[in-house]
Parts: structure tokens; sequence; C-alpha cells
């Protein structure tokens, strides 16, 4: 590190220069949300600094009243954001504005397009920041001082946003942090009053720092102030619009699109209590990484307290954006104490059921934004179902599903609907669970549920395994896998017909079963197929194939078990097997119904040039079969 006076030439990050390059590019149609961006870091500096004068009060010495100022000169074609707020050393600059230290930053690049309006979306999602000033500035200069430091300790960053910054030591007798615009020749609008002004009222009014304007040709050389400074969650509801409350979520999130829904609230009472919650847009682009920030801005009496309090909401709606301000927990209270304290508890369950039921509005009213919902965070929201048993009815009915139903791969079925369509006989909810959507709808395992016109929802996320393991049953009614060996279709009559199938076949089927016996637990009759000459099954009690490829891919030791193998004794080839009077093509022909039937639901064989040998044999044994009968 340089000592005092020591300037230095760093280089930006990989990231950080793709990002600039990005931002410029793809933010430049909406360049002034810059402006957005630069007043809300100021503002989550002074609340920064009175977050740590509350331990030591000497921090704010005589400089007490917290405050932004945005100072223009047209002439030189500069615009400043100023704040007295917490300010940042030499190090917490190099940090802050020379790195990006979110994991991921790198892959989410990699994403980029060049798409102007493909690219300003993802942006969004990573949220845009103290960068976009390159949109509009061709040189900027940070001026700073840390909060507890001396006036010789202050230092100034400046760069042209080309992939190089310069950092040294100065002087500076104000704490805090002047960000410096020299604004590209072609972007003197926002050196002018009335522009500025304006975005002011818009991107500020709803902090609570007064926020003023000083222009540098003013004749009485006097800021005035521009916002009302009061903290938009404070205000009543009724007196906020829809504008403001859009406009808070972009500077709470550093989103880029409007949010889907809000909902503001205050408890009164025991608890005490306020809380504005957004559902976003779009997921953010760490949506699963476990390290990702999440959870709600805290404050206490409006005191600004904490980012990222994580413990208000469970992790499955670690999507939602918001604040809470609390009257009754201490002002001191850390992550830890959070923790541990009792009033959190109902909080935490109080906020849960405010974005559920916002959730639910949506879902039951507006169809569109909800089909966004459930593509953005539909997984996530399937977590739910199984960590949160409290709500498990709520969460239920905010799922989605493909069906044979609906016949696409979208997930746009819900149960209600399910069992709305229900036949009256039907007591129980169908499903099944495969790799991908091709695999669901033309597995054999539906062919007879098909035929009788009896929905079957088809689970394909990874999740899905938990997810109908936890639900366990809708409305009354139990879910049940389609794949599994006991499956109970509506009519009763059925399960005669088996037992007398069974017995007329018995022979063949232990035929089979002496064939293929290190594979298969037992041999069928099936009541389940229609066109398919075979399937497998699983035993009631055994793993489903999707649950065990994924643990035996995640290197997890699982019991072995071995498949029921289901025939179709109306299917023509099986007729053939029957009437195979050679023991060896007899083997093949089994071997080959059960490979078939494992290749169709998606599992991959044991021995799959075992499969091509038997196969060429017997296409080769047709051949010749058709020359000895001319
Ligand atoms: P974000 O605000 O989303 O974290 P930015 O790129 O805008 O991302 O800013 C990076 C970091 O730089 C901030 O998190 C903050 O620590 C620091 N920073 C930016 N502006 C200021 C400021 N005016 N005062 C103090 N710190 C700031």
């Amino acid at each position: 590190m340089a000592n005092n006076s020591n300037r230095e030439t760093l280089g930006f990050q990989t990231e950080v220069r793709q990002l600039l390059k990005l931002m410029i590019h793809s933010l430049y149609s909406n360049k002034e949300i810059f402006l957005r961006e630069l007043i809300s870091n100021a503002s989550d500096a002074a609340d920064k600094l009175r977050f740590e004068s509350l331990a030591r009060p000497e921090l704010l010495g005589d400089d007490a009243d917290l405050s932004i100022r945005i100072e223009l000169d047209k002439d030189k074609r500069q615009l400043s954001v100023i704040d007295n707020g917490i300010g940042m050393s030499r190090d917490e600059l190099v940090d802050n504005l020379g790195t990006i230290a979110r994991s991921g930053t790198a892959e989410f690049l990699e994403k980029m397009t060049g798409d102007a309006k493909h690219d300003a979306q993802l942006i969004g999602q990573f949220g845009v920041g103290f960068y976009s000033s390159f949109i509009v500035a061709d040189k900027v200069t940070v001026e700073t001082r840390r909060a507890g430091l001396a006036d010789g300790e202050a230092v100034r960053w400046e760069s042209d946003g080309q992939g190089e910054y310069s950092i040294e030591n100065i002087e500076r007798s104000e704490r805090g942090t002047r960000v410096m615009l020299h604004l590209k020749e072609d972007q003197t609008e926002f050196a002018e009053q009335f522009r500025i002004e304006s975005l002011i009222r818009k991107y500020s009014d709803h902090i609570g720092f007064p926020v003023s304007l000083l222009v540098a040709d003013d004749k009485e050389q006097e800021a005035k102030v521009v916002n009302s400074a009061t903290a938009l969650w404070t205000r009543p509801r009724g007196e906020i619009s829809d504008d403001e409350y859009k406009e808070f979520f972009k500077y709470l999130s550093h989103d880029f699109a409007d949010p889907l829904a809000w909902s503001h609230n205050r408890v009164e009472g025991k608890r005490e209590y306020t809380s504005l919650l957004y559902i976003p847009a779009a997921a953010p682009f760490d949506l699963w990484n476990r390290d990702a920030p999440r959870g709600l801005k805290l404050y206490v009496q409006r005191v600004f307290i904490m980012d990222e309090a994580e413990q208000f909401l469970p992790l499955y709606l670690r999507f939602v954006k918001g604040v809470v301000d609390s009257s009754d927990l201490p002002l001191n209270v850390s992550r830890e104490l959070l923790q541990q304290n009792p009033e959190l508890v109902a909080m935490r369950s109080a906020l849960t059921r405010r974005v559920l039921d916002m959730l639910e509005k949506m879902a039951s009213g507006n169809t569109d934004d909800y089909k966004t919902v459930w593509q953005e965070f539909g997984q996530v929201l399937k977590e739910g179902v199984v960590e949160d048993h409290a709500n498990k009815d709520k969460l239920a009915k905010l799922l989605r599903f493909a069906t044979t139903h609906n016949g696409s791969d979208e997930q746009d079925q819900s149960l209600d609907g399910y069992v709305g369509r229900a036949g009256p006989g039907q007591d129980k909810i169908y499903y099944i669970l495969a790799e991908n959507y091709e695999t669901a709808t033309a597995s054999p395992h539906l062919e007879q549920l098909r035929k009788r016109g009896i929905e079957v929802l088809l689970l394909t996320d990874r999740i899905d395994p938990w997810l109908v393991d936890s639900l366990a049953e809708y409305d009354g009614k139990k879910l049940v896998d389609v794949a599994r060996s006991e499956l109970e279709l509506p009519e009763g009559e059925q399960k005669d017909e088996e037992d007398a199938d069974e017995s007329e076949h018995r022979a063949l089927l232990e035929k089979i079963k002496s064939v293929l016996s290190d594979r298969v637990e037992s041999v069928k009759v099936s009541r389940r197929l229609v066109d398919s000459p075979a399937c497998v099954v699983a035993g009631d009690n055994d793993l489903n194939p999707q649950l065990r490829r994924m643990l035996e891919a995640s290197g997890q030791p699982i019991p072995e078990s071995k498949p029921i193998l289901e025939i179709n004794v109306q299917h023509p080839l099986v007729s053939r097997l029957s009437a195979e009077p050679d023991e060896a093509r007899f083997g093949d022909l089994s071997h080959i119904v059960m490979d078939h039937a494992l290749l169709a639901e998606g599992s991959q064989l044991d021995n799959p040039a075992q499969y091509v040998q038997r196969m060429n044999k017997l296409l080769l044994d047709i051949d010749s079969g058709a020359t000895n009968e001319q």
C-alpha cells in the first residue's frame, strides 16, 4: 500500500471492466438512473453513520445533521453528489469501487449478449450501482473521508471508466463522500437545474434525509431542500402513489424494473412495526447461490440497523425485498441477538403470511403477473412446501404444474383446477416424476390413465420428489405416483380382472421372471398399459428412479432394489413372447422388453452393449425368418 501522498494507478478487476462496458451500452436509454443510484448510495452512507454513531457518538462530531447535497456547475459540466455519511477509507475505496465481491459475477456477465434490451433486463437482476455514473460521465472523481479518521486521511479516487483508476491520499475537512461527475459533452442536460430538480424529486422524495440542490450560478448561493425527506414507509398508505412505491423499490433494490406487487402494513398493539414488502419481477442472478445476499433492510425506530436481515423471512422467500421498521427491538440489536429475540418468531411468521397472502391475491387475480412469479420463483416456492409445514396448505394453493390436461410443458395448472376436473369417483391426485417433459408425457405409465381421461401431473423439477413427499395430499385427495406398483385407479372392477389375468398368465410371468431374475423383483400383469408392451414400476417402499438417479449422481450410498416389470398381456409382442418355442430367443426377447421399459422411463441401461447385441441378433433373425417363409 502506498504511503500518505502516494498516487497509485490500479486496474479494475476484469468483472468491473466488463460491467462498466455493459452499463454504458445497455442502460443508455435509461441513463438518468445514475442519479438514483448515487443518491441511494449517499443515503445508505448516512444510514450507516447514524447506526455506527449509536455506539460511538463522537463520530458525528459537530456535523450531526445528516444530509445529501447535489451541486451543479453547467459551465464546467459538473454534477456532484455529496453526503456527510460514513465515508470510505483507502482500503474500502479500493474494495468497493475497484472490485465486485459478489460470487458468480463472472458467470453472470457471460450471459450478456450485446443486445441492449436483453442486457438491460439482466443488469437489473444484478443491481445497477455506482458504475452507472459512467453512462453520462467521461470522468468520475470520488473524494471521501471515513468517519473517525483525521482530515489528512481522506482519499481521492478518479477514473475515466476505461479500465484503470487512480487513488491518492488528500486533505479533506468534511466527513463523508463527494462523487463528482464530469459530464460527457452530449450529457449537459444533467447540469440543468430544472432537469435535476425534477429527478431529485422523483428519486429521493421517499428518503429520510434532506436532499438539497446548489447551482453554481445561483445568485443566492444557497442550497435549497428539494425532497420531502420522509422515509416512505413511515407515511400513511393512502398518501403514497403507485409510482412512489415503485420508485422506492428501485432505490431499495437497485433493480431496474418495476416490482410486481407490494404490501405495506403497520402493526400496532403489543408488538409495533411497519413492513413494506415487494415481489420483484425477476429473480436475482444468484438466487441459487447459498451465500448470496438476501433479506430485508432492518430499521429500529427509523434508524437503519442492517441490510440483508435474513431472519425475518424463511429461506424460500429469499427473493422478497423490503423494509421492516420495528419499534420494539433494541437499537443495539445484532444478527446474533436477533436470532435469539422472542419477538422475531412472531414477526417472521406474520411477515411470511403477508408475502403468501400477496402471492395468493396475485394467483387468484392477475394471472399474467402470477405467471411471471411462477416462472421466476416457482422452484423456490416449492421449497416452502418441503420446509414450512405451518404454511403448507397456503403454499399448495400457489403451486402450478404441467399436466396431461394442458398438453404443454408450461407449468400453469393449479391443484384446485385439477381437483375441479377430476371425476366424481376419483379420490386421488395422480402424478408422474420424470427427467423432462418429453419423457413424462411419452411414458407408458400414463397410457391407461390417458385412455380413461384421468389427468396426471407431470413433474420434472429436481425438487419434485421431495415436494410430493411433503405434500402427501391435497383437499383430502392422496397424491399417487403412477409409476408405483400398487396403482389404484378409480373403478373397482379392475382388481378382479387383474387377478384373473395373473392366474391365466402365471406360467409366462414365471418364465420371464426366471430369465430376468437378476434384474427384476417380480413380473406382473399390468393394468396401466394400453399401447406399450411393458413398463417398470417401483415397489411402494422403494426410492423412485428420479430420486435414485439424483442420489447416485451426488455419490450417496443407496440401498439396492430391483424394479417390478409389468407386462401388457394384450400386446402382440407379449403374445409373440409367449408363443416363442426357442429358449435362447425367449431370453433375448425378455431382456429387450425389459430394456425398452427402462429406456421409456428415462433410465439408462447397465449394459447397453449387450442390448445392442441382442437387438442385432433379433433383427437378423427377422430377416432370415422372412427369407425362409418365401
Ligand atoms: P451497491 O450500492 O449496490 O453496494 P455500488 O457499486 O453502488 O453498489 O457501491 C459499492 C459500494 O461502495 C457500496 O456498497 C458502498 O459500500 C460503497 N459506497 C458507494 N457510494 C458510497 C458513499 N457515497 N459513501 C460511502 N460508501 C459508498
